[in-house]
């Protein structure tokens, strides 16, 4: 689960973590206030679950109370698309009004978790700022990781590698070897899946000040964190992942076209594979699960439908405590309902394969039963 910077960087303020001064506005009188409780000049941030807001016009300076009123009525109610939305963008209801800092240099720094290491991981860089992904793509040695053990946590020393790696010297170790560990104790304690600062500001004499801020919930622990439940803007996330999310099923949206239904996560990622080896490209990821009863299959399928960009479906299922014909079942169902499906190719093995079939054939569907899925290659592309 995603919030916005400035829910996260509430958060970051309660684990002593230095952010600037400001408040969220909803209006342009809101905005006005909070920048003349300022002392006139202010930066504006619209509030929205992306980032590339900076390049996309979503970040503005503002000298007066006025001007930031102006802004305001300019951001709130539109959409901003930056490179990380789709072409439709995501709406602007809030900005952020805050104090502005004199950035002498701005860094990067941040925590998730990385598969590949099998637990959390802080990068850091010294080259932050709106460039991260040409830093990335360009000079990666310019940027450093450190895997803490999760079970011991973040070492002192540790923490202060990171803070001589961000180029921080004297006093500013201290300082950001503290937020480092105020960091980790965060992410650590909420179970959070990322935790991002870009920029992390030297500003003015030196002070070391948080002025983005991007948190991400790990979904899985949303039942140990009621409090963070309530954060959550559903208007921002994706209408499809947020049917599937309400309905338990497991399903991310990609930008292919050719919609998948598979039960298991790990069959689902080997048919992902299977799809893009052959050339074509997956239009989602989607795990109906072990145990899906008909209408909860009916749901899944119904989400693929609305999709406008799937142009074939590949069902891959192996029956095991999912029924084939109960599957089968399901995906007709929704298909009825909509009326119009297209074409679907389906690979059903296990429990009550011959049933699920026979349901495919007597449904007068456009569904094209195969027996492996080489067979499938072909139909794909
Ligand atoms: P993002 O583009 O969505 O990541 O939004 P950011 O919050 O990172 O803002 C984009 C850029 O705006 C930052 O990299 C800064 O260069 C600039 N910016 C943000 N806050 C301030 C500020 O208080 N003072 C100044 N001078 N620049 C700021
Ligand atoms: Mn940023």
């Amino acid at each position: 689960m995603k919030i916005h910077e400035y829910q996260a960087k509430s958060l970051m303020a309660q684990y002593g973590i230095p952010v600037p001064k400001g408040g969220v506005a909803s209006t342009p009188e809101e905005a006005r206030q909070i920048a003349a409780s300022l002392g006139g000049r202010a930066v504006v941030k619209a509030q929205v679950h992306a980032g590339g807001r900076g390049k996309a016009g979503g970040v503005k300076l503002t000298n007066t109370p006025e001007e930031a009123a102006q802004v305001a009525a300019s951001l709130i109610g539109r959409n901003l698309v930056t490179h990380q939305t789709g072409p439709e963008g995501v709406p602007i209801r809030k900005v952020l009004v805050e104090e502005v800092q004199p950035i002498v240099k701005e860094l990067y720094l941040s925590i998730t978790i990385d598969a590949a290491a099998r637990g959390p991981v802080i990068i850091a860089s010294e080259a932050g700022g709106m460039e991260i992904e040409e830093v990335a793509a360009r000079t990666p040695e310019k940027i450093i990781r450190i895997a803490p053990n999760p079970t011991v946590g973040l070492f002192p020393y540790q923490a202060r590698k990171i803070a001589y790696a961000l180029g921080l010297r004297g006093d500013q170790v201290r300082d950001g070897a503290a937020l480092l560990t105020n960091l980790w104790k965060l992410f650590y304690e909420k179970d959070l899946s990322l935790i991002e600062i870009n920029p992390l500001a030297i500003v003015g004499e030196g002070r070391i000040v948080a002025l983005d801020g991007k948190i991400n919930i790990e979904d899985d622990a949303d039942f140990r964190h009621k409090d963070l439940m309530t954060l959550r803007d559903p208007e921002q996330e994706d209408p499809l992942e947020r049917m599937a999310n309400d309905s338990g099923i497991a399903y991310v949206r990609l930008d292919g076209d050719i919609g998948c239904v598979v039960n298991g996560a790990g069959l689902a990622m080997a048919t992902m594979d299977m799809v893009s080896l052959v050339g074509a490209k997956p239009a989602n990821f989607l795990d109906v699960g072990g145990g899906a009863e008909e209408e909860k299959v009916k749901r899944a399928f119904t989400i693929l439908l609305d999709d406008p960009r799937v142009k074939k479906v590949l069902i891959n299922v192996f029956g095991g405590i999912l029924r084939c014909d109960i599957l089968a079942r399901g995906v007709v169902a929704a298909c009825k309902e909509k009326g119009v499906h297209p074409p679907i190719i389906a690979r059903l093995q296990g429990t009550n394969k011959e049933e699920g079939r026979q349901v495919f054939r007597d449904s007068g569907l456009k569904v094209t039963l195969i027996e492996t899925l080489h067979d499938a290659a072909a139909m794909l592309r």
